[in-house]
């Protein structure tokens, strides 16, 4: 097994990336660093310079880190030899993950953006289906409340913290993998608490009739459902890909398996010394920063 090291110990690390690395075969989770959180029974540091000068055995360094720091741990893992794993979405700019990139391959190191999304279970099967069909349209609805997945991240609201691209990102990278041909934003439409520098809300058009609407507003239901219609038949993935409906009938329904699979690639994109580096899913959301028409509402209070 191979040693890995996890930082940022908060709400994602806690509840899929030590349970997945617990029960992995391909890693060991020798150490964690973060300023205040720990994982019973792990070495805990709280300085990732030292954690990387104390244990030239550990060769890989996964990021659970917000994306606004995640550049400088990453620049200082890659500088020092490591492959590096990084949370989604992988920076706060394209430009940063382009540098990173560049780095990593001076380095000879692995670097792997991921996009948990992608990794769930009906994702390829859609992939599959949609390869020879001719998309009329699309539905993006996703929706969860920002208090109850996010409460007190104020990160998330910041600058680079991509407010409710942070969840919408991930239809974005389910979208980009299985679309048989590349589609592009058209228009769009991001609405700003007055006291936040972060969309709370988002309605995206894409061409070739593919609509998206983002929002955190809903309090007590969740919607992460993609509908793709084609001239052969219509595929709707529900609860973030996890079930397929495919021309009505209910044609995959399985567990969560997104960060086995993530921890299963990253270990063979390590043996095999290569990197997956994939920025579509960003570049929709940086054209719809671009594009998008700014809308003010009332301020949000946690
Ligand atoms: P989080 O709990 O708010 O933060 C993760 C940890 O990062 C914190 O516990 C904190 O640990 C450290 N941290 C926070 N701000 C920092 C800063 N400015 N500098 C250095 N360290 C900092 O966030 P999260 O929900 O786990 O999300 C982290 C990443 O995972 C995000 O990119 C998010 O999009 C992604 N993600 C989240 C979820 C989810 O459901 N939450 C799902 C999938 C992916 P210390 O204070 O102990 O250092």
């Amino acid at each position: 097994m191979e040693k890995i090291a996890l930082v940022g110990i908060g709400e994602i690390a806690r509840t899929q990336h030590v349970p997945v690395l617990s029960e992995s075969t391909d890693w060991e989770l020798a150490t964690t660093v973060s300023r205040l959180g720990t994982v019973d029974g792990v070495t805990a540091y709280s300085d990732f310079d030292t954690m990387l000068s104390e244990n030239p055995d550990i060769k890989t360094v996964s990021l659970c880190v917000p994306p606004q720091p995640r550049f400088e741990y990453a620049t200082k893992a890659i500088a020092a030899g490591r492959n590096v794993m990084l949370e989604k979405p992988p920076g706060q700019s394209l430009a940063e993950v382009h540098a990173l990139q560049t780095m990593a391959t001076e380095a000879g190191v692995s670097l792997f953006t991921t996009w948990h999304s992608r990794a769930a279970s009906g994702i390829q099967l859609a992939k599959e289906w949609l390869a020879d069909k001719t998309v009329t349209g699309g539905f993006i609805n996703w929706k969860e409340s920002v208090r109850k997945y996010h409460m007190g991240q104020d990160w998330i609201f910041e600058p680079g913290g991509m407010g409710v691209f942070d969840p919408g990102i991930n239809a974005l990278s389910i979208l980009t993998e299985i679309l048989p041909l590349p589609t592009h934003l058209t228009a769009a439409e991001l609405v700003f608490p007055n006291n936040r520098d972060t969309p709370i809300s988002a309605e995206l058009h894409f061409h070739n009739n593919i609509r998206a609407v983002f929002d955190w507003t809903v309090e007590n239901e969740q919607f992460w459902d993609i509908d793709v219609t084609t001239t052969a038949g219509t595929i709707n993935l529900k609860d973030g890909g996890s079930r397929i409906i495919i021309d009505g009938q209910e044609t995959l329904a399985t567990e969560d398996v997104e960060y086995k699979n993530l921890y299963s690639q990253m270990a063979e994109l390590v043996r095999n010394k290569q990197s997956d580096v994939d920025l579509s899913p960003m570049i929709h959301v940086a054209d719809a920063f671009t594009l998008g028409k700014r809308r003010v509402t009332d301020a949000f209070e946690w």
